[in-house]
């Protein structure tokens, strides 16, 4: 019997709510353990839960600086401040370009062992395999799927709604998805799905359980909830920072 676990560290759409964090979140096996997207806040709350020098590898979705953000500060600490090896970093080219834009010379491959991936790259970091989507949002997108022995876990990342959650196969344990709109919120203008969307692409890969995230701050999270609810007949739950899902 595997186990797979996500534990959110950041979990507020576009930008932090009060005493909140970004997007990010941390994948678990046994003896594996990813750090997902890196929004501001996420490398605080983080080290609630591992120190940099545990992680096996950072794994992040798209260059938007709510997803991405900490990376060259996380680039700080592995220079100056902890004592590790070159850290494996799973992204788009254009994770790589803005992080290397911080650097002094352009180029952070001194302590980033870059791995750039791509729609249906598929990639093993010690006991997890992931495989990864493209999704449809205004840069490169990469959703991305966690499997270990007979769970897996689907991250939607951004979307809108032309991208169906089964590119990344059938039968999840669990999604973790943005919910970012509401049927309220929902406008064509921003390149996001509503809860209800969501829900509905759940349902129709057969997910065991839905973790709704990625809501914006000032929104009524109690509406996304019952409007995932709606279209979803398993269960439903909102993501939360610190709290850990289990599958
Ligand atoms: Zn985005």
């Amino acid at each position: 019997m595997s186990a797979l676990s996500v534990t959110v560290l950041g979990c507020s759409g576009t930008y932090a709510a009060a005493g909140e964090a970004c997007s990010g979140y941390l994948v678990q096996s046994a003896t594996t353990s990813l750090w997902v997207d890196c929004g501001p806040g996420t490398l605080a709350n983080l080290q609630e839960h591992i120190g940099i020098e545990n992680l096996d590898a950072l794994v992040v979705s798209h260059h938007h600086p709510d997803h991405c953000a900490e990376l060259p500060v996380v680039y700080n600490a592995v220079k100056y401040f902890t004592q590790r090896a070159k850290l494996r970093v799973l992204t788009t080219a254009g994770v790589r370009r803005v992080t290397d834009a911080f650097h002094p010379d352009g180029n952070s491959s001194d302590l980033f062992e870059w791995e750039i991936v791509e729609d249906r790259s598929a990639s093993v970091v010690g006991d997890i395999m992931i495989r990864f989507s493209r999704t449809d949002h205004p840069v490169e997108t990469l959703a991305m799927s966690f499997t270990s022995g007979d769970k897996s876990i689907f991250y939607t990342a951004d979307t809108g709604p032309d991208w169906p959650l089964s590119n990344l196969g059938l039968k999840p344990s669990l999604v973790l998805g943005e919910g970012t709109l509401t049927e309220t919120t929902k406008d064509l203008r921003i390149p996001h799905i509503c809860c209800r969307h969501l829900a509905s692409e759940a349902s129709k890969v057969e997910a065991e359980r839905l973790v709704v995230t990625h809501i914006p701050p000032n929104s009524d999270k109690s509406v996304h909830l019952a409007e995932a609810k709606m279209a979803f007949s398993g269960i439903v739950e909102l993501a939360a920072t610190g709290s850990t899902f289990t599958v």
